[in-house]
């Protein structure tokens, strides 16, 4: 490790990588303050904010004493020695670190070269976690304001929906056929408005102020299909559940997926046939579900945009809806960090999967 030649080689290799890379050497594996730098890059040593003479070839107690100080040096060093000892890798995640000169949040490595030898790659990602909080705070307000606003519509809308009754009941008569069309029309508005504020209020309360638990998916099936009975005998639903896991997740939100994928295979179902719905999961890392229709099918070029909220693909006069169900199940699913995505061919079907990791 020692001489120019490889001090140079060293540096052209790593000096302009975009993260810092640094080498340690670890003469005694006894004494944890014999731990010295052999080389930094720029990033490196731009993010201690020393000089490359400050530091290589000198240790670490010397130069930044107070990093034997700080819980998230200490943390960095103590895993330099327990890398030099033990060979391997170890990936830190985020470390924050400061001291009269920097403050931050690194992501940061640790590897081992050689005996005595480690090297450490560390990325500076302070503005990348500040971004992700503040979009974090941001969503939550928007939530928060989502949740607001269709809560505060409900109120007007009950007026509305009272009165239209009300004009109904008391002026039938007088209305005649196309005054009481228009009133129907008013009435089927106010309905599907009242649908469309008790999903979004819904949207906008998945996953706060709840826990996860552990859930026996079966039972949740079961659940859903109670709760679809009419809905399943009308449409002369026929539904096979295999054999269902258990698994960590949100139980109230959970139940809706389930419930929005079974309502909409039962929903999209081609015209003079039954729906045939199977529901079952296989083990691979995580759990992966699948929800198979013989449903009208997607074609290819809609099957991601479905997702998206307010995204659908007919008419209200062909299907009821408001779009806003797939959008919600995705929802729930990166809540739960597993994806959902859909494999159909048109007029044949229809499979929604979705995974849950372990
Ligand atoms: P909605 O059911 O309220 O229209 P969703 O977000 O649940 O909204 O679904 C979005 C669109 O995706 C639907 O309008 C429909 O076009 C399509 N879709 C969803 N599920 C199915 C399915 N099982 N078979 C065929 N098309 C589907």
């Amino acid at each position: 490790m020692k001489g120019s030649l490889r001090l140079d080689i060293l540096t052209k290799t790593f000096d302009d990588l975009p993260v810092g890379v640094g080498i340690f050497e670890i003469p005694d594996l006894e004494d944890i303050e014999s731990i010295r730098y052999v080389f930094m890059n720029k990033v490196l040593l731009y993010e201690m904010r020393k000089e490359r003479e400050e530091v290589f070839g000198k240790r670490i107690v010397e130069v930044a004493p107070e990093a034997y100080q700080h819980e998230g040096g200490l943390y960095v060093i103590n895993t330099y020695f327990k890398v030099a000892a033990e060979g391997g890798s170890i990936n830190l995640g985020l470390v924050e670190y400061s001291n009269h000169m920097v403050a931050g949040t690194y992501e940061c490595s640790v590897h081992h070269i050689q005996d005595n030898y480690v090297y450490v790659m560390l990325r500076n990602v302070t503005e990348l976690e500040q971004a992700k909080n503040d979009l974090e705070r941001k969503n939550k307000d928007l939530s928060n304001f989502a949740h607001m606003v269709s809560h505060d519509l409900k109120d007007p809308l009950n007026t509305i929906s009272s009165l239209i009754e009300l004009i109904k009941m008391q002026f039938e008569d007088k209305l005649g056929a196309e005054g009481n069309q228009l009133i129907s029309f008013i009435y089927d508005s106010a309905k599907r408005m009242r649908n469309l504020i008790n999903d979004i209020l819904e949207f906008s309360s998945i996953g706060q102020h709840k826990e996860m638990t552990q859930l026996d998916c079966n039972e949740l099936v079961d659940i859903v299909q109670q709760d679809l009975k009419t809905k399943i005998k009308d449409n002369n639903a026929s539904i096979e559940v295999g054999d269902l896991p258990e698994i960590n997740g949100y139980r109230t939100e959970m139940r809706l997926l389930f419930q929005n994928l079974v309502s909409n295979a039962i929903k999209f179902n081609r015209p003079g046939e039954s729906p045939k719905i199977k529901i079952s999961a296989r083990e691979e890392d995580g759990w992966t579900f699948t929800v198979e229709d013989n449903g009208i099918g997607i074609a290819e070029e809609n099957q991601e945009k479905i997702f998206s909220i307010f995204q659908r693909l007919h008419d209200r006069s062909e299907y009821e809806g408001t779009g806003i169900g797939l959008a919600h199940c995705k929802k729930i699913i990166d809540l739960h960090k597993g994806e959902i995505w859909v494999n159909s061919e048109p007029g044949k079907g229809s499979t929604f999967s979705f995974t849950i990791p372990k």
